[in-house]
């Protein structure tokens, strides 16, 4: 194994302009010159991970395989790497703190004063370390801007790092357009650039976003006076989809020029199926899916990235399947105003995961509008959860039914909370305490579920705390519907199916978190044909089947 080398990424001017993008398309292209590279997320806040964050406010929480509830950032690396990480690979203000303390408890430190810089600065270092195991290439991102107080005991850590390991630094950075002159502007970009040198980092490169693109004078400008040689400026302009960003670093031939800094051998990225997939993104038959959710401002804004995963996945199974899905944004507190009539126009529901009570009757309503009138519906998590509650309430008549996470007293609780999961809300332990990370399912021979996965033994990420209660499945089977995959003590239950639906399957799973651009999932992919079936009138029968 050769020596470990670093990239680390950090950001100026502006926090999302896309640094994650960044990190994992240069992880991409070095991934596809067949190196062993990892991603790893740094982020300034004290939260010990994103699991206790408001999505509405901070965005997806993406869950991996070792049960991590970290920032989405870290979805986007798996895409784009196309492997696994594990939680270690995102680390905290908080998480290191912890540690720190922990030491300083047991007495590691020898009863000397510990501070901010070495021992907090050296822990960081020791993660990064250890998140890097094994791999020839490890690019570190670091959250935020240069200039925040948060992320300079950060700095000072990887400034440490690139002068023990060969490394490369890359800034992005954004160039402002000013319309009343015309003119991209640089300057901001010049100031960020000092305020890293005040920490004795020194970009290799400047990764520059903009909406057009860079030109030739502005580069030339940037060079001098941020001093690094022109070449070492790539262009980042927007795109209409992300997954083109590898290859327009690529055209540039940033992989070459970090490659020759990093003083590895220049290779040429083996990445045709990677072109593949971007080639035929977009192409297919026009559909409208709607993603029914909380969607909530924050301020004047709304976050665009609450369900990130689940669009992705979409857009992943979109290419073979052979369609070309909008994705409709539903506010489920819409339909509960407005009611159905907004769910006209599509040719599939997804309800996804979400928590609190807000919204939703709205999702319930939108799930029985799919089961009513033959429309594919797939079901995530709390997606789930509420399809049994619509099942309970209007196939089996069961008088107000619920999840007790929405109405303790229902005196139908089809939905109920996981004994071990309740004594730890008693003891408000709520961080990093739910049910989490891969788990095991046993599909049912021959279900639908068995057929689009094509085996018995499964394994998915979940994330959450309740399940369908055990006392009422006698009753929802008896009614008709198919509990399709169990877990395998046969305790929880992890799908549901209706048979005789075009397409009704629902998990209590995040089956998003596994798909890949050229890994689509095939439950995914599944839904996606079966909406291409309704647009296309097959097997059109709209009527009621269960009621
Ligand atoms: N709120 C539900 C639970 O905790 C669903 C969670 C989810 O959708 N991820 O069980």
């Amino acid at each position: 194994m050769r020596t470990l080398r670093f990239v680390f990424v950090v950001g100026g001017v502006l926090s999302g302009l896309g640094k994650g993008v960044v990190t994992a398309s240069i992880g991409n292209l070095l991934k596809y010159c067949n190196y062993k590279v990892t991603a790893i997320k740094i982020d300034p806040y004290i939260n010990v991970d994103a699991g206790t964050m408001r999505p509405t406010e901070h965005g997806e929480i993406f869950v991996t395989e070792d049960g991590g509830e970290i920032d989405q950032d870290l979805g986007t690396y798996e895409r784009f790497l196309d492997k696994n990480l594990s939680k270690n690979n995102n680390i905290t203000t908080g998480k290191v703190f912890l540690n720190v303390i922990q030491k300083e408890r047991s007495l590691e430190y020898n009863g000397r004063n510990v501070q901010l810089i070495p021992d907090i600065s050296d822990e960081v270092k020791r993660m990064i370390l250890e998140a890097s195991k094994n791999c020839e290439i490890s690019l570190v991102e670091i959250g935020g801007t240069t200039g925040d107080i948060e992320n300079l005991v950060f700095l000072h850590a990887i400034r440490e790092l690139s002068e023990e390991y060969p490394s490369a630094t890359v800034m992005v950075s954004y160039l402002p357009f000013l319309k009343n002159v015309g003119e991209l502007k640089t300057k901001p970009t010049q100031h960020a650039v000092s305020r890293l040198r005040e920490v004795g980092l020194f970009p290799d490169f400047l990764v520059i976003r903009s909406e057009s693109g860079i030109d030739e004078v502005r580069k030339d400008k940037l060079a001098r006076l941020c001093f690094l040689p022109k070449e070492n400026i790539i262009g980042d302009p927007d795109v209409e989809t992300i997954y083109e960003i590898p290859l327009i670093f690529e055209e540039q031939k940033f992989h070459e020029k970090i490659l020759r800094k990093l003083n590895l051998p220049v290779r040429k990225p083996a990445n045709d199926e990677w072109k593949e997939f971007v080639k035929k993104l977009g192409s297919g038959e026009k559909l409208k899916i709607g993603l029914v959710g909380k969607y909530v401002k924050y301020g004047n804004s709304e976050h665009k990235d609450v369900y990130i995963s689940v669009v992705e996945a979409v857009k992943h199974a979109s290419v073979v399947a052979g369609v070309n899905p909008e994705i409709v944004q539903v506010s489920s507190l819409n339909i509960e105003k407005n009611g159905v009539e907004i769910l006209n126009e599509l040719h599939g529901i997804i309800v996804p995961g979400g928590f609190g009570s807000s919204g939703i009757e709205g999702k319930i309503e939108a799930i029985r509008y799919a089961r009513e009138n033959n429309i594919p519906y797939l079901g995530l998590c709390l997606g789930m959860q509420l399809a049994v509650v619509e099942f309970a309430r209007n196939v089996c008549k069961l008088r107000g039914a619920n999840s007790t996470e929405f109405d303790p007293n229902t005196p139908n609780p089809v939905i109920d909370i996981i004994p071990e999961q309740k004594e730890l809300i008693e003891k408000k332990m709520y961080g990093a305490t739910m049910r989490l990370g891969a788990w095991t399912a046993v599909l049912k021979r021959n279900s639908i579920v068995h057929k689009i996965y094509g085996k018995e033994k499964i394994s998915e990420r979940h994330r959450h705390r309740y399940e369908v209660n055990p006392k009422y499945i006698e009753v929802l089977e008896k009614s008709g519907l198919v509990f399709s995959g169990i877990s395998p003590d046969g305790i929880l239950m992890e799908f549901i199916e209706l048979p005789e639906h075009r397409f009704f399957v629902a998990t209590q799973a995040h089956p998003e978190f596994k798909s890949r651009p050229t890994k689509p999932h095939p439950l995914f992919v599944a839904f996606l044909k079966a909406c291409k079936e309704l647009k296309n009138g097959r097997k059109k029968r709209r009527k009621t089947l269960i009621s």
